[in-house]
């Protein structure tokens, strides 16, 4: 949603409140695709702070699908969303550094929220600790069961001793 700020920058001291959530149904999180399961509509407070600064803030949440990275299978995550910027106002406009999701006198609400999201994404995604994840000859879910693939990749020195073992089995 692009809303317009102008009136909250050029009054001095005003206060402006907007409800906000994440439009979008599917999005892409660092080349993972993630189902919304839910975006609830949270406040997006803009305060004009003596006419020199535009304080912005929110604070929502936001649960999403996303695949195990083990065993790709959907797990539900809940990521915050927290916007707390400053900006600097200058007879009545916005001046300095400004976030990429504010142009001129608008804001991109769902490129700020995709921002926070960006930054509050776990950088592990598993559906358990203890994740079997995917047989790699297979390809089957071991967390359903064992698949009888002979997976066992011998230690040299296992088999060394192996061999020493048989031999006096003979
Ligand atoms: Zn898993
Ligand atoms: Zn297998």
């Amino acid at each position: 949603m692009i809303i317009d700020i102008s009136n909250t920058i050029s009054t001095e001291d005003k206060t402006s409140e907007h409800e906000i959530c994440l439009e979008a149904k599917d999005i892409n999180v660092n080349g993972t695709d993630c189902k919304v399961v839910s975006a609830p509509v949270f406040l997006l407070t803009l305060t004009n702070q003596a006419g020199v600064r535009l304080d912005m803030s929110a604070d929502g949440e936001v649960v999403l699908s996303v695949p195990c990275d083990r065993c790709l299978e959907p797990v539900e995550i809940t990521v915050s969303i927290m916007i707390d910027e400053q900006i600097a106002i200058e007879n009545g406009a916005l001046t300095g550094e400004k976030p990429d999701f504010v142009s001129g006198n608008t804001m991109d609400t769902e490129a700020a929220i995709m921002d926070s999201i960006f930054s509050e994404f776990p950088a592990k995604i598993l559906c358990s600790e203890d994740c079997k994840g995917l047989c790699l000859k297979c390809g089957k879910n071991l967390n359903e069961g064992e698949c009888g693939c002979d997976r066992f990749v011998q230690d040299p020195r296992m088999a060394a001793f192996n061999d020493l073992f048989n031999q006096f089995k003979d």
